[in-house]
């Protein structure tokens, strides 16, 4: 019944709006498979076709792709043994290998914040507002490069060590991606495609023109290594204007097809390297996933 409703709300908005593309990053096998069943009226397409489709201004109204960023082991494992959708997995060339990218440090930092030994002993002790910490370390994880991140928290980082709250082993096994093996396996299947989330995860727009084009060709060239396709879209780390900024667009270009955004709406009239995506998280269950993609009103860059 809910699948009617989702069918009919999503031929109104499509009618404007065209297809659109779901941005997961961790979600379960359950979740996944309960947003499956609600959009069991409209058609999943591999991500490629519908960009395609959509930059030839062909009709994508009723279509949409999946998406996955940064292949996460606990997400991208079981959701591979029985897929039955064409999903396209986002990974980043560094991480793949064990590199901890940043923002796995931010959770990781954040998290252990929480321990009232942690609050005592480092923050109180040191009169540093957690919040305010926080937040602006955010901003430089979503704007600066990885030295300037590591720079910020580096006492922190030392407390931490130091009294045994965190080790290399501890930060590795704390969200871990697919490795090398996996991707190679995962590439033969036809319903899965591997493409470009670049190789360190920092934001492109803190990268200089020579370093943004060593990350792009990079993972380019090992993603061809491991599954034998040269990728053709790229996935901006983060996603956020502040992120991408206004020159690497164009870099972009010239090594992909396609590049999608963290921006949410639905991909008519979109530039074809600022591809707008809807975020699903886990708390999105069946109303909350209708709801967002059932709307008129995305705000660009708004998110
Ligand atoms: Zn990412």
């Amino acid at each position: 019944m809910i699948n009617s409703v989702t069918y009919f709300l999503d031929k109104i908005v499509g009618n404007y709006k065209g297809g659109f593309v779901i941005a997961y990053h961790q979600i379960s096998e359950n979740r996944f498979i309960e947003h499956q069943q609600l959009f069991e009226k409209l058609e999943a397409i591999p991500l490629i076709e519908l960009l395609k489709r959509n930059k030839n201004g062909l009709n994508t109204k009723g279509l949409y792709s999946i998406t996955i960023d940064d292949a996460y082991e606990n997400t991208i494992e079981p959701l591979t043994q029985n897929l039955k959708v064409p999903i396209t997995i986002f990974v980043q060339t560094d991480y793949i290998k064990g590199i901890i990218p940043d923002f796995v440090k931010f959770y990781i930092y954040q998290d252990l914040s929480n321990l009232d030994i942690v609050k005592n002993e480092y923050f109180n002790k040191f009169s540093i507002a957690i919040d305010n910490f926080f937040s602006e370390l955010k901003l430089i994880l979503y704007s600066q490069k990885t030295s300037q991140f590591n720079k910020f928290c580096e006492h922190y980082a030392d407390f931490l060590k130091t009294n045994n709250f965190i080790s290399d082993e501890s930060m590795k096994n704390f969200l871990p991606s697919i490795g090398p093996l996996l991707i190679s396996k995962l590439s033969k299947n036809e319903l899965i495609s591997f493409e470009s989330h670049g190789k360190s995860h920092q934001p492109v727009s803190a990268l200089t023109k020579d370093e943004l084009s060593h990350e792009l060709k990079s993972s380019i060239n090992e993603i061809l290594q491991l599954t034998g396709k040269v990728s053709k879209i790229f996935c901006y780390p983060y996603g956020q204007q502040i992120s991408i900024g206004n020159i690497a667009p164009e870099l972009v270009s010239l090594l992909f097809e396609f590049a999608v955004t963290m921006n949410p709406g639905r991909i008519k009239s979109s530039n074809p390297y600022l591809i707008p995506r809807i975020p699903f998280f886990e708390k999105d269950y069946k109303l909350r996933a209708l709801a967002k993609i059932s709307t008129l009103f995305y705000k660009q860059n708004g998110y």
